[in-house]
């Protein structure tokens, strides 16, 4: 009988997590979520290029960034980053 691996929240700490990122949700991990204002955005895509999730993508039948909360942590460092002080992070739940 094959035992069902842990997720990451029944590891204990400092274990480490064989699956990869992709085979869960990290974006419950978020108390604070990156919100954009498409008006101030200029698609420069510095956004794109920081995150450390890849959480935030390029659609080209949008021709449009768009952020995937499935992984999104709320590190903030897109809203840092954008020099159009585009993206502001709002409490989870609070937008
Ligand atoms: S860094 Fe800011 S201006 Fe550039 S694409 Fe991202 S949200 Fe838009
Ligand atoms: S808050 Fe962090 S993880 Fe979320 S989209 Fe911005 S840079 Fe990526």
């Amino acid at each position: 009988m094959s035992q069902q691996p842990k997720g990451w929240k029944e590891i204990s700490i400092a274990g480490v997590c064989w699956k990869p990122a992709t085979d869960y949700h990290t974006g419950d991990w978020r108390s604070f979520k990156p919100v954009r204002d498409p008006k101030k955005c200029t698609k420069c895509l510095l956004c794109h290029i920081v995150c450390p999730d890849a959480a935030i993508q390029w659609n080209k039948e949008t021709q449009d960034i768009e952020f995937n909360y499935d992984f999104c942590k709320g590190c903030g460092i897109c809203a840092n980053e954008c020099g159009a002080k585009a993206i502001v992070m709002v409490q989870e739940g609070g937008e």
